[in-house]
């Protein structure tokens, strides 16, 4: 049978996404392969797919035990026959796992990297044929990256105590050159097939917002998007979240709180409940994350700005996994600034370290003031070729907002920086143009150069905006240290010579003294050509299947599934097995329930259109 009959068989989809044939097709021709995804790219049916179709069994390594047991879960509901071997599991059920390995009654086995070289775990795979071994999360056994995991060292002394080598195919989301160099090498990948598809995560939706009261934007925002769905919420402390969740829930919201400081009972169960859809909204530090896998997280906000790119890509790329419409907006906050700066003062006492550090973050804060296409910006910071300079789908490309000359503000702050010698940052350069009568500026004799209080009616966030912007567009270097000095490039020359203009959006530049707050609508999701009604019935009735069987709804069909059943109506076996997502064992399963209610459904509409 070939790969596409496979892959509509089993997994009930009619395409392969970017890279995925290719990598499936090497390992089927007994190739090594690499390959570098962004998360929900779909790397597990690359490795998922020829573990069916290769005579024996595939072992995957994998290092979070909640993503094992879901992988699990996932195949079993498609019908293929897979187990797992980890710490977490009772004696009894251990050995019980352990003889139906023995007697090959399963195609995968998912097993924890510290598990491998036991003599428990080696003679159990002693008769068996291993045709295929797959690492997942590869980069974990880097040690540049920050999820170094010491027991990934395993992974090699494992793979060449084969006398006949599996095949060996490596997967991972970090494409950091250093770390593939290093994943090649220490996992002795031979001469493997590399393929990355590209960071670009076209389903989501960035959005950057700047308001004063970030909670009433957030209360507005969830009274009027993804309302039936679920989504995240990132905060940068503990206090942060507890008192979110306080806030949310006095308001009625279904939320619950994660972070570090809870015990591991209280967390799993909070987990649980929002992988379950029984919880809407999860609060949460950036311990929440790692070791969830929900595809069908609609929203990622991060109401406080996180530390730098990667991990801000990272945490808003945990929505729509299963490639439908999500949306990614960050909070921007000037104390936010200051807040990451204190964090990372208290992690790193390495000086070089903490330049590096601060040198990342500029790179987001650039990232909440540019006016151009965010997609591009992400993408840029991973090195990629940009394309095209409109995406369509962030709110900078989308955002039709007037735009304002501010060449004639932008030389006054430019001379200013000047004028205090390049020796001060933000908050002076913004005092001195406002002309305040601070002591410590008078001391210092600000109040004497020419460019004192020549922006007095201008208020603080203006300006402020006014000087990011200009760091955003390298007329101006915010130096990167603890106490950051404003200094000019020599890209400001264009402005002074009248070469270029500068340009911001009218909104953001209302030079108002009150304190105006710049909400902007998000856009709404989009609802394309289906029944909403039929929809939330199909939803329904997945959340009674889930409960029953104890399963997150995900696991018995995506949202996307339902969207099409009610998009389609199919009302027989062919036409139920064509929507996409709809494999062979989910039919026999579920189908007709699944149809019972689109049949009602369709019947009740035509009595009522008569
Ligand atoms: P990753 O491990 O790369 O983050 P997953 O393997 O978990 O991503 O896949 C993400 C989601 O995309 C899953 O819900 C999966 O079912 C879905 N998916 C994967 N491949 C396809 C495909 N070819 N067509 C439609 N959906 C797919
Ligand atoms: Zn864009």
């Amino acid at each position: 049978m070939n790969i596409h009959k496979q892959l509509k068989t089993y997994f009930g989809y009619d395409n392969f996404r970017v890279g995925q044939e290719k990598l499936i097709t090497g390992i089927l021709e007994g190739k090594d392969v690499l390959g570098i995804m962004p998360t929900g790219g779909g790397k597990s049916i690359c490795y998922q797919l020829p573990a069916i179709m290769m005579e024996g069994v595939t072992i995957v390594i994998s290092p979070l035990i909640s993503l094992m047991k879901d992988q699990v879960d996932t195949l079993n509901e498609m019908g293929i026959k897979a187990t797992c071997i980890n710490s977490t599991l009772e004696q009894e059920v251990l050995m019980e796992r352990i003889n139906e390995i023995k007697t090959n009654q399963y195609k995968l086995i998912y097993v924890a990297p510290e598990r491998l070289n036991t003599n428990v775990f080696k003679d159990t795979i002693r008769q068996l044929k291993i045709s295929l071994i797959a690492i997942d999360e590869a980069h974990c056994i880097s040690q540049w990256g920050h999820d170094f995991r010491p027991s990934y060292v395993e992974i090699p002394k494992f793979i060449n105590n084969f006398n006949k080598r599996p095949v060996v195919a490596a997967f991972t989301a970090t494409a950091t050159k250093e770390i593939v160099l290093e994943i090649k090498k220490l996992i002795g990948l031979q001469n493997p097939l590399e393929l990355t598809t590209g960071f670009d995560r076209s389903n989501l939706f960035y959005q950057v917002v700047k308001v004063g009261n970030k909670f009433n934007y957030l209360i507005n925002y969830l009274n009027s998007n993804f309302q039936t769905e679920t989504g995240i919420i990132y905060c940068a402390t503990r206090k942060t979240v507890e008192s979110l969740v306080n806030k949310l829930r006095e308001k009625g919201f279904s939320v619950g709180g994660y972070h570090g400081g809870m015990d591991t009972e209280e967390r799993e169960k909070i987990q649980e409940d929002f992988m379950f859809n029984r919880l809407r909204i999860i609060v949460a530090t950036n311990a929440f994350g790692m070791g969830i896998d929900k595809p069908d997280v609609r929203f990622v906000i991060h109401y406080n700005m996180p530390k730098n790119m990667e991990a801000y890509y990272q945490e808003a790329g945990r929505g729509g996994r299963d490639g439908e419409k999500s949306q990614c907006i960050l909070m921007y906050s000037p104390s936010d600034v200051i807040k990451q700066k204190l964090i990372m003062e208290n992690e790193y006492s390495v000086p070089e370290r903490e330049v590096l550090q601060y040198k990342n973050l500029q790179y987001l804060v650039d990232f909440c003031h540019t006016n151009d296409c965010l997609r591009n910006k992400i993408l840029t910071y991973f090195g990629e070729t940009i394309i095209t300079d409109y995406c369509g789908n962030c709110s900078n490309c989308l955002d039709q907002a007037e735009m304002v000359d501010i060449t004639v503000e932008a030389e006054k702050v430019l001379s200013c920086i000047y004028r205090v010698n390049q020796k001060y940052g933000v908050n002076i350069v913004i005092q001195v143009l406002r002309g305040s009568k601070n002591k410590k500026l008078l001391e210092l004799g600000l109040d004497k150069v020419s460019t004192y209080n020549i922006m007095k009616d201008y208020n603080e966030q203006v300006i402020r905006e006014i000087i990011m912007t200009l760091v955003a567009r390298g007329y101006v270097h915010n130096t990167t240290d603890k106490f950051p000095v404003l200094k000019l490039t020599s890209k400001c020359r264009e402005v002074f010579k009248g070469e270029v203009k500068v340009f911001h959006k009218k909104e953001l530049m209302e030079a108002t003294t009150s304190k105006k707050e710049v909400e902007r609508k998000s856009s709404k999701s989009v609802v394309e050509g289906f029944n909403e009604d039929l929809f939330t019935q199909l939803k329904e009735l997945r959340y009674s299947i889930a409960k029953e069987k104890k399963l997150p709804p995900y696991m018995i069909f995506h949202d996307k599934t339902l969207k099409e059943m009610a998009s389609s109506f199919p009302q027989c076996k062919d036409s139920f097995l064509e929507i996409d997502g709809v494999g062979i064992k989910k039919f026999d399963n579920y189908g007709e329930l699944f149809i019972k209610v689109i049949q009602d459904y369709y019947t009740t509409q035509k009595n009522s259109d008569c």
